[in-house]
């Protein structure tokens, strides 16, 4: 079995960001002509599902488009594999969890004797200047990178909210994660304290615009393809995109969604967390409690299966979920960043956000959206947002100027163009 492998992505031209962000598209440019040819190999663990898959299927093609020489690579692993570095991750954003010894065997030995055989030949064929390994699952791969100091830089991206990790899971990391050349990290707050600020760089997520999913989609397109699916276009719809996950906290958006329910009854619900990542094996369990949750509410709709959408790619349904929908809301209670905010923001849409560090990075509340620290403050939200058109509408208007202003590729893309320029 072949452990890691290419994932191709469709062209896209940088050219695209000239009107949109000028000045980044100029200084993106004269960086770029100083780094012509340089080869950077990225890995992860999954090329669907998920924000770094989101991030990178944009980043590569931009980066080429650039003249860097970038690819993406994913490694594979069997499901006991991705079961700890779920966990590991989970550890990672706080959760009070004990790593044991044969998690960890197990972990660092598909590392050691399946995956670096290919990761070593891969690196001796290709010759990179800069290895970019995304997130803990390949993460000790260092230790595999040959000649390291001399030929080629190995750089670690973390996607993930760093500032309360568990002890168990960062002291296993950590002899690891200081072997990288540098970290880079999504906010300041996310740094260990044993982290030198030297060896650190922060770079925050962004969405490309020109994706099918981030496009405009006008509302009569939109509701064809929710209406397809029984939802009501012509009734009030509440809707979170993300993963089933504990984090994401589907049940604390059932129970808003409840609360506003019984003083707007006619308001429905999505979930859409199509599963995807092959590295996410909790998702089924939190998909069947919530099912259980909602029971017989016949206005809530959960999309978990990509094959049930009657054809509809997963990106034209999720711009339709988010273009469709009134109120926005991701009521995480961990999140690195949230790509998922960024995109409905995007879509100027009043968004309601969990108080998670990686959400209240991007909104400032009653400026540019709503944050709620439980489902009964998300329900009040919603019940205001609903009986305040106008509010609402502002949210959303100051929600996409922020995201222009911000979190756009071109600006994460010139971000890396820089970190690679120390490293030519
Ligand atoms: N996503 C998707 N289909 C779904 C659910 C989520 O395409 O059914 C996408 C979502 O649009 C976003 C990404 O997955 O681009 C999730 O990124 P985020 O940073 O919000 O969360 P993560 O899953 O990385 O924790």
């Amino acid at each position: 079995m072949i452990t890691i492998q290419e994932v191709k992505t469709n062209a896209e031209n940088f050219s695209e960001y000239r009107e949109l962000t000028p000045a980044i598209f100029d200084r993106s440019v004269g960086l770029s002509k100083q780094l012509k040819k340089l080869k950077v190999i990225h890995i992860n663990s999954t090329q669907l599902g998920g924000g770094v898959s989101e991030l990178l299927r944009s980043q590569m093609p931009l980066e080429r488009s650039l003249g860097i020489d970038s690819y993406w690579y994913i490694i594979k692993a069997p499901r006991q594999f991705f079961k700890v570095t779920k966990k590991i991750h989970n550890m990672l954003q706080g959760e009070d969890d004990n790593l044991n010894l044969a998690e960890r065997f197990f972990f660092m030995e598909w590392l050691r004797s399946a995956i670096a055989p290919f990761f070593r030949n891969l690196i001796k064929k290709e010759k990179p200047d800069i290895v970019l390994i995304h997130d803990p699952q390949p993460l000790p791969l260092i230790d595999h990178i040959v000649n390291k100091s001399k030929d080629v830089a190995a750089l670690l991206r973390l996607h993930i909210d760093l500032s309360e990790p568990n002890e168990g899971a960062m002291n296993f990391l950590q002899p690891f994660i200081e072997k990288y050349q540098l970290t880079i990290l999504s906010h300041q707050s996310y740094k260990p304290k044993w982290l030198k600020d030297k060896d650190t760089s922060i770079i925050m997520p962004a969405i490309d615009p020109f994706t099918p999913k981030n496009v405009f989609m006008d509302e009569a397109e939109a509701d064809k393809t929710l209406g397809s699916f029984k939802i009501k276009t012509d009734k009030p719809i509440v809707s979170q995109v993300s993963r089933f996950d504990p984090w994401k906290d589907p049940l604390g958006t059932l129970k808003a969604y409840q609360l506003a329910k019984a003083k707007h009854p006619d308001l429905q619900l999505i979930l859409a967390g199509l599963f995807q990542a092959y590295d996410d094996p909790e998702a089924i369990e939190v998909f069947e409690k919530v099912k259980k949750e909602a029971a017989d509410d016949k206005d809530v709709f959960l999309f978990s299966d990509p094959s049930a959408l009657n054809g509809v790619s997963n990106d034209v349904f999720i711009n339709s979920v988010y273009s469709g929908s009134d109120i926005i809301i991701q009521k995480s209670i961990k999140e690195g960043f949230g790509l998922t905010v960024t995109e409905a923001m995007w879509k100027k849409k009043p968004v309601i956000g969990g108080k998670a560090k990686g959400i209240m990075l991007q909104i400032e509340h009653n400026q540019n959206g709503l944050l709620a620290g439980s489902p009964k403050e998300a329900g009040q939200h919603l019940i205001y947002l609903l009986e305040n058109k106008e509010e609402a509408q502002r949210l959303g208007l100051a929600a996409h100027q922020s995201v222009k202003d911000k979190f756009l590729m071109s600006r994460l893309v010139l971000e890396h163009l820089e970190v690679y320029s120390k490293f030519k």
